[in-house]
Parts: C-alpha cells; structure tokens; sequence
C-alpha cells in the first residue's frame, strides 16, 4: 500500500465518517496515521518495516485454506500503460490458478508475477470484447515461446449463433494469426501452441462449467451488449468469488452473488466522465453508462442487497480525477466493504477475513522456470522459408561458428 494510496483512503472514507470500519475490516487499525503509511514502526536503527501495505510476488505461500486474488486489468477498452483492460488472477492454496478474462494489456501485469507460464493455462471468458480477450495473443504467443509446455485451456460461453460462440472466436483467432501460427511451428514444440476450448451455454443458470481438485466453477447469464456474456462463480474451500462480467444490473448475480466472500462487479463511468474524459458523445455516454454497463450507483444498489464481505468495483480508469467521484456515486447506494480496483492490487482470502495489498513488482520480469523442462521442437510443419528466399541468405555464419560450436558442446548437442 502506498503511501499516496492509504493518505487518500484516510481522506475519502474518512470523509464519508467509514475509516473505521472499512480499515478495520480489511485489517488496518482504523485510520492509517501519514507517519505509519510506509508499513508500520520501524524502532531500531537495524530494524525493518513490517510488509502488510505490500505483496512481493513469488515470496509467499498461500495457506492451505487461503485465496489471492489479483487485479490485472480493471481499466477501459482503450487500455494505457497505467491501467489494462480486465484480467483477475484467482490462485488457490491447493496450486490452482485461473485468468478470468484476459484484456488488453494485462499479460505484462501477468508477467510480473514471475509465475511460469505452466501455471497459467487455464483461461475462463465472460465474453468477446477484446477488453476482456484482447490479450490473448500475449498469453498464447508468449507463453508458447517462453517456457509453457503444454496448450492453453479456454472456459467460455456460446453465442446466439455459433458464429458469436467461444468456439468459434478461438478457431478464427488462429486463423487470423496464421502466420504466426505456422511459422514458430516450423520452430517450436506444437503443444504449447494449441488452445483447447470448452465452450457451455451462455443461458445456463448457476450450472458448473468446471470442476477438479476440490474447485467447482459456475457459471450464470450476464445482460451486455448482446447474448454470450456471462459471470462467473468460484467456490473452493466453504469460500465464494464473483467475478461479474460486463453486464447491466441483473437478476442472476443478485441471486448467485449474495452472500460471496468477494463479489466483483463493474461499475461503470459516470456519463459525465465518459463525455468528459473518454470522448464520447453525450447520447453515446448515456447509453453506454446506463445501458451497456452498470453505473456506480447501480453497482451500489447491487452489493447492497448482496452483500459481500468485500464487494470490488472495476472497469473505469482509476486515478486521483476519478476516484472520488467514482466512489461518492457507489456510497449513494451502498455502504458496505469496497474496494475501488486498480490494477496489481492483491486480496488475500480466508474465512477469518480478507486483506487488501498492492503487489510491488519490477518492470522487466523475466519468464520464471517452471518443473517442467523446455520442450525441443518437434516440427509438425516444414520450414516455412521457400528456396526463393533462402537464395537470398548471405551466409556469415563464420562469425557464429565459435560461439555455436561452445554452446553445442555445454548443452550436448550434435
Ligand atoms: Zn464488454
Ligand atoms: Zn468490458
């Protein structure tokens, strides 16, 4: 947490006389003093500060009844550097992790979690707007050539056709991006590049689309745009998350969502700020803000009939403009546990409670290794360079003979 982020929790919430049951909620000792935002007292000179406001990736081990939730994408269509469109990392203390949704963008996020590709291969849709897919090509292609050994598995929902299903979205991403396809075939493993998909119906109401090691995941009708979006419900553990996909306000998540642990839901810009900062044209604002999504004061009349212990809202840019603004409109409704999400925040879950963190990762993670070892290509295409081509290579591999020949001999290979 840092030091910006708790000075203005202690304000705005404060302000709306909640600092003390919100901060000791989510475990703070009811307003955090500026002298202690950094992470508690440090009282000896060799000391250090206690970590609570932090959460350094890939240094800590879940319980074996714990959630970490992480927010990799909570921000718009038009994703910037600062904020990706959606993307939830949901990891479990038995091992499991799941993507739910994967938007523009939030593979770096996903990368800076250092975890290995390995562990991130099951992928679950709420529905087709690149904002929510859209990063799907940096999961596929950079998981493929960094280390994943195996295909990546997609959950999601059909459509009103087969032309608007999951299926199909997937068999015409890879054809789309056929060139890519083809050519790290010709040079790579091909299972990594291989993406299963169990598409379900987009109608079915609470049904399990998932269910393995202990982990059952239902799924229930969203109302966005048009037919295929849903929302999601993981239960592990006697626990509940929510994670709502783009939807006006509906029935469903009333119904499946109270009572969650976490109840995620978007909570859309106001009109007022699409126009104002998103370019849009009053009419379209109003339709877009009211009709399409679901407005702050609409997500507030949802979470105060579901109640949740901790109720996230997601899917507007979040910044120092923004924020209060945001939440002002939630707490017309609603005034229960909130979390205004930005990316790389960390919720960590248990039946006792839930904390609130950020995650402090670096900028230019590298892939981490995972148990298992890179897979040799296996070549399941010819070489995709023709001779035509190939007539053109000027050869300075003299240049390179030195160096291919040391790391042939220390890797063993002919
Ligand atoms: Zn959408
Ligand atoms: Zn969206």
């Amino acid at each position: 947490m840092t030091r910006r982020r708790t000075m203005r929790y202690t304000v705005t919430v404060g302000a709306v006389a909640l600092g003390v049951c919100l901060f000791g909620y989510l475990g703070w000792e009811t307003t955090v003093p500026s002298a202690n935002a950094a992470g508690g007292v440090v009282s000896e000179r060799t000391g250090t500060a206690p970590d609570r406001y932090v959460y350094y990736p890939g240094t800590e081990e879940l319980g074996a009844e714990e959630i970490r939730l992480i927010a990799l994408g909570t921000g718009m269509p038009a994703a910037r550097r600062g904020q990706a469109a959606t993307c939830w990392l949901v990891e479990l203390g038995n091992g499991d992790k799941f993507l739910f949704d994967i938007g523009t963008g939030a593979n770096a996020n996903l990368s800076a979690l250092m975890i290995p590709f390995d562990f991130t291969k099951k992928v679950f849709l709420t529905h087709l707007h690149t904002d929510h897919w859209g990063d799907l090509p940096g999961l596929w292609a950079g998981g493929w050539t960094s280390g994943r050994t195996a295909p990546l598995e997609i959950w999601g929902p059909s459509g009103a056709t087969k032309e608007m299903g999951t299926a199909y979205a997937v068999e015409h991403f890879l054809k789309a991006y056929n060139w890519d396809r083809m050519t790290r075939l010709a040079n790579l493993a091909s299972a990594p590049g291989k993406i299963t998909v169990h598409e379900f119906d987009y109608t079915a109401e609470n049904e399990i689309v998932y269910q393995e090691n202990g982990v059952t995941i239902r799924s229930f009708p969203a109302i966005h745009a048009g037919d295929g979006a849903v929302s999601f419900a993981l239960e592990w553990k006697g626990m509940k998350l929510v994670i709502g996909g783009d939807s006006m306000p509906n029935t469903w998540y009333r119904k499946y969502a109270t009572n969650a642990d976490v109840a995620i839901h978007e909570a859309f810009m106001t009109p007022e700020l699409l126009v104002e900062f998103y370019n849009q044209s009053p009419t379209t604002a109003l339709g877009v803000g009211t009709y399409v999504h679901t407005a702050p004061q609409a997500f507030g009349k949802i979470m105060s009939e579901v109640k949740p212990k901790l109720a996230i809202a997601y899917h507007f840019f979040n910044e120092a403009g923004t924020h209060d603004i945001m939440l002002e409109a939630i707490r017309e409704t609603y005034d229960g546990p909130l979390s205004l999400a930005e990316d790389m925040l960390v919720w960590n879950i248990t039946k006792d409670g839930i904390t609130e963190r950020t995650a402090v990762s670096p900028e230019d993670a590298w892939g981490v290794k995972g148990p298992n070892p890179p897979p040799d290509p296996d070549r399941t295409v010819p070489d995709q360079l023709s001779e035509e081509m190939l007539a053109g290579r000027w050869d300075v591999s003299e240049v390179m003979a030195e160096m291919i020949q040391e790391f042939k001999a220390k890797h063993g290979l002919q």
